[in-house]
């Protein structure tokens, strides 16, 4: 059976560019159907033909554009560092914070697993993947290319989900607008900075074509070993073909080397022990979400009384406050989103055992829609960072945070391992619909 052509769409305008993307053979990371994505003009992008996944988009000038908003996004970043955030004063007591006061201050508190995982998911993921696409994009450019570009670059897939720039600076809006009655508060250059970097980062992940960049990496030097495409039509019809994980190259692995010959990753039909791996995670994010949301998150104390706020006791006072669009945006980041993702998952998972047939399409647009509103729920952890940060006037008014706090972190870092774990294919291949694959033969 010769493998079909997935959906081009055309451009929105007409492509002026004459470059065009090779015709390659590809397996949908979804849904696992092999097809070929016909050749693309700038702008032009194929959709899978069974699960409409994006398999393919084309770009303009897809590396150098992507290393210009790269470079833009370290000088943003390096602002960032360098400059206050915000200050904020009270009863003639003045704080400055930068991006590092409130992982330290978390620290002195006793809560240094929320100092680390803010310290990662704000400081260190942004600046490697900075960095790392910094080093792919240039490297390929020298005419000796630098070494390990395929690990560097691999690297990059798996720190996305875990820059949350975008996440952190809309906390920092729910922080501001509930320090406003408090305290004075003046913004400083970091912030600006801040939003700059989220849009420096976002418009290099649009304008990036993975695929352009692990094309280029096939010249001699850089790929693993030789890569002959016109073989590997003839393998994706051919029992136990698989598509790297990594860089999705049709493959056909021997008994004795399972690794891609471009990238270099080991290779697996299916993520190993996908479902008993997201159960066990998803079990975990449902027990920890008891105590996330019993235990107080943070503690204002002003003037020696203090009062101990939960999770949902914070969205009651802002609706209090009037505040009716920030309480459903922390309402929906902060306690829907987790359950959404519980149950979500749950559903995914038993219509998987059970080799469910049915609206898999729509299962697996769901599967897509839990793994990308997950990190989202990270809001209520960096809006109490920046408080904790900020607010430390003494007797007068201070904010110290809740053990809460570490249960709710565990449930969303939880949930997004869980959703990382789980593989959607297999939902297909217990449908049936994946010829010479099913869930029993990748669960032995
Ligand atoms: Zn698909
Ligand atoms: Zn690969």
């Amino acid at each position: 059976m010769p493998a079909a052509t997935a959906q081009a769409r055309p451009a929105d305008s007409a492509a002026a560019g004459h470059w065009r993307t090779p015709a390659r053979l590809c397996e949908c990371r979804r849904c696992g159907l092999f097809q070929r994505v016909p050749s693309l003009l700038p702008g032009q992008s194929a959709r899978c033909l069974r699960c409409q996944t994006l398999l393919r988009r084309a770009q303009t000038d897809p590396l150098d554009r992507a290393l210009a908003l790269n470079l833009a996004a370290l000088a943003a970043f390096i602002l960032t560092c360098l400059m206050p955030l915000m200050t904020v004063s009270t009863a003639g007591m003045v704080r400055h914070a930068n991006l590092l006061s409130g992982p330290e201050d978390m620290g002195s508190s006793g809560l240094w697993e929320l100092s680390l995982v803010v310290l990662f998911t704000t400081l260190m993921a942004p600046a490697l993947k900075i960095l790392a696409m910094l080093y792919v994009l240039l490297g390929l450019r020298l005419r000796r290319p630098l070494p390990n570009l395929r690990r560097v670059f691999a690297l990059v897939e798996h720190l996305r989900p875990w820059a949350m720039i975008e996440v952190f600076l809309l906390g920092v809006f729910v922080a501001y607008t509930k320090l406003i009655d408090l305290v004075h508060i003046d913004i400083g250059i970091a912030l600006y900075a801040l939003v700059a970097l989220m849009l420096a980062m976002i418009a290099a992940d649009a304008v990036l074509d993975r695929q352009a960049v692990w094309e280029a990496m096939e010249r001699p030097g850089i790929a693993h070993a030789a890569i002959d495409h016109a073989a590997s039509v003839a393998r994706a019809t051919a029992p136990g073909a698989q598509g790297c994980h990594s860089c999705g190259l049709v493959c056909q692995p021997a008994e004795h080397d399972a690794e891609c010959p471009r990238c270099g990753s080991r290779l697996h039909a299916r993520r190993p022990n996908a479902i008993v791996r997201a159960w066990a995670l998803l079990i975990a994010a449902a027990i920890l979400y008891a105590p996330a949301n019993i235990y107080p998150v943070l503690q204002v104390i002003q003037l020696g009384a203090g009062a101990p706020s939960t999770i949902l006791g914070g969205v009651v006072e802002l609706l209090g406050a009037g505040m009716y669009p920030l309480a459903a945006l922390v309402f929906f980041a902060s306690v829907a989103v987790p359950i959404l993702k519980v149950i979500g998952l749950g559903v995914l998972l038993v219509s998987c055992q059970l080799g469910l047939a049915a609206r898999l399409v729509d299962r697996t647009r769901l599967y897509g829609v839990v793994n990308a509103i997950g990190r989202w729920s990270m809001i209520d952890i960096f809006m109490e960072t920046i408080l904790v940060g900020l607010v430390r006037f003494g007797s007068v008014v201070s904010i110290e945070p809740g053990v809460g706090a570490i249960a709710f972190c565990g449930v969303v870092i939880l949930t997004m391992l869980a959703a990382e774990s789980f593989d959607p294919r297999l939902m297909w291949d217990a449908a049936g619909l994946n010829p010479g694959r099913s869930l029993a033969s990748e669960t032995s």
